[in-house]
């Protein structure tokens, strides 16, 4: 159906020059994104139906509605919001987000003494009982999943958590199952650069990178506002990437992998060997850091100099126009961010300005509004469609 389909491209367009110029009047929307005053009229009266838009007070000219600012919908009463669900390796975090992706409320769900067969069932009763605290009478759009491994987003499956041993995996229908909401589910390093798209830096939507250092190690990569996912939405696996310099074994067999030399897990492992934390922990180890041991810091130094040295491979491929880091300490600190930028703009033969690796825009607030993002960026993609409409007709 042509018709529609341009239809949703237009709304799209309009939705996303308010995201980017707002408050903006429908005559500054027309001139902004290039549609026909009549097709810019058209779309915002279905977004504001939706709820998506709203008006806000206007010119006392009398002018007319030409001139009334239009603004993505955040207002505290009726501004939709939607769920975000991070699932780490320790603990999930729920969060709430308004359509700008400004946090509104979080909470971390320690997963301790869950096994990770019955977790996903306990994760979804948590948050349903959070997103029945904070109901504010707002709109719920939905869910959005974010988790590391290897995701399958048509079909709301994990195809292969390393960590979490989850293999094949219906965790968008078991959620749904249990909330009753249209729930999506994304790897969270593509949830990031999508956050980041969305959200973040201007740069962001020509061209990026982003390598998530957690418990598990992910990239994705952007080009013109399209998150990369290729056959079977495999791309971003960096686990195995050789980081030039190290010697740690592997599980695989080799040496140097990423995985191996700078995730959450083999620092926390090292943190403890050394002697510096009692618990395989990266958040002690920061604070650690923070309150002055020497040690943590030096640890802390040596993985953001590998984090950097991978970043480098990684921008010699893409030369992305931003590289995005999520990796804790630097997230909090600026000072490992500038060893992450020196390691990196040295052995990097396409990148020498360092201001081109960044930390995510959102800061600490990173997982959170990326988990949310995940459903939030198929609102902004096709903001007419609702999920239930999708369910009704399921060969859409
Ligand atoms: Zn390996």
């Amino acid at each position: 159906m042509p018709g529609d389909s341009r239809a949703a491209t237009n709304a799209a367009t309009v939705l996303r020059t308010v995201l980017e110029h707002g408050p903006v009047a429908r005559g500054g929307i027309a001139g902004l994104c290039g549609l026909s005053p009549a097709a810019v009229s058209r779309q915002t009266t279905a977004l504001l139906r939706g709820g998506l838009l709203r008006e806000l007070p206007g010119p006392a000219d009398g002018v007319g509605r030409p001139r009334i600012p239009l603004d993505l919908h955040t207002g505290a009463v009726g501004g939709p919001v939607a769920a975000g669900l991070h699932i780490g390796v320790p603990s999930s975090t729920f969060s709430l987000v308004d359509l700008r992706g400004r946090l509104l409320a979080r909470r971390a769900f320690p997963h301790e003494g869950r096994p990770p067969a019955g977790l996903s069932g306990e994760i979804a009763v948590g948050l349903g009982r959070f997103l029945a605290e904070f109901d504010s009478g707002r709109p719920l759009l939905g869910v959005g999943a974010a988790l590391g491994g290897w995701i399958r987003p048509d079909e709301g499956t994990v195809v292969h958590h390393p960590v979490l041993r989850w293999r094949h995996k219906p965790l968008g229908a078991e959620l749904s199952a249990v909330l009753g909401l249209p729930v999506r589910v994304d790897n969270h390093a593509r949830a990031v650069a999508r956050a980041e798209i969305l959200f973040g830096r201007p740069e962001a939507r020509g061209s990026l990178v982003h390598l998530f250092i957690g418990n598990v190690v992910d990239a994705a990569f952007g080009i013109e506002g399209t998150v990369h996912q290729g056959p079977g939405s495999a791309a971003g696996d960096v686990a195995h990437l050789p980081v030039p310099g190290s010697a740690a074994p592997c599980a695989c067999g080799r040496t140097g992998c990423l995985q191996a030399t700078a995730s959450d897990t083999a620092l926390g492992a090292e943190a403890v060997r050394r002697g510096i934390v009692p618990d395989p922990s990266v958040p002690l180890l920061v604070d650690a850091a923070a309150t002055g041991d020497p040690r943590a810091d030096r640890l802390l130094r040596e993985r953001a100099r590998a984090v950097g040295r991978a970043a480098a491979l990684l921008l010699d491929v893409f030369n992305p126009a931003l590289m995005v880091v999520t990796e804790l300490s630097s997230v909090l600190d600026e000072g490992y961010l500038e060893e992450i930028r020196t390691a990196a703009t040295a052995l990097s033969h396409v990148c020498d300005d360092p201001r081109r690796i960044v930390i995510p825009h959102a800061g600490p607030a990173v997982l959170p509004e990326a988990a949310a993002t995940v459903l939030l960026s198929r609102v902004f993609r096709d903001p007419c469609r609702s999920d239930e409409r999708a369910r009704s007709h399921p060969s859409v």
